[in-house]
């Protein structure tokens, strides 16, 4: 089981430059050092959103919307074009095209296929990565997209993990999850009884 983000591809451009750019198309000039700092910030707002709700990290697409019109919302502010910017970035990050293989993973999905072993990927992205699975490098050897608005969850939540074991038929000793993120993959899956390994983020 593979993170995707970080650990599969990363967005090219970055996401700084892709917001600095859709932006300008509105007429809104922010530096992307500007909006990194921002970005930020807004990410770690929702991430608490989601921490503190009840039941905690439970998703759907409808939340997975907001959690990104809130993002947007918070480093451009109040301007008139939000609605505008928001539907522009949440379409470029729905097109395979905004994002590219991580060269390690490109490297760790060809060993895992190589000893055999099924792929599947367990992403917190949203409905959109299952488009975009097929069409990039290399998420389309998984036979598998778990991506967080579709079962219902997020990581770091327990019931994330227990989802893909249902769907899969698996006792947690049987999967591993390969991940960027310390605390949404290594510590999560630890915790469910998964296997994991961190990889360099
Ligand atoms: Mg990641």
């Amino acid at each position: 089981m593979f993170d995707v983000v970080g650990t599969l591809v990363e967005p090219c451009p970055s996401v700084a430059r892709a917001y600095r750019d859709t932006g300008r198309a509105h007429g809104i000039e922010i530096d992307e050092e500007a909006i990194r700092v921002a970005f930020r910030a807004a990410w770690q707002r929702q991430e608490a959103i989601d921490a503190a709700a009840t039941p905690a990290h439970a998703t759907d697409r409808r939340r997975e919307r907001e959690r990104w019109q809130g993002i947007v919302a918070d480093v451009f502010g109040p301007v008139a074009a939000l609605p505008a910017i928001f539907a522009d970035l949440w379409d470029h990050f729905a097109d395979p095209r905004a994002w590219r293989p991580v060269g390690r993973g490109v490297d760790l999905v060809a060993a895992a296929r190589g000893a055999g072993l099924e792929i599947a990927l367990a992403s917190n992205f949203d409905e959109r990565l299952l488009a975009i699975a097929p069409a990039v490098a290399p998420l389309d050897a998984a036979s598998h997209v778990f991506a967080s608005s579709e079962l219902g969850w997020r990581k770091p939540a327990l019931e994330f993990f227990r989802a893909v074991e249902r769907r899969l038929g698996r006792r947690p000793d049987e999967l591993i999850l390969v991940g960027d993120d310390p605390r949404l993959d290594l510590a999560a899956a630890h915790r469910a009884g998964w296997h994991a390994r961190l990889v360099d983020g």
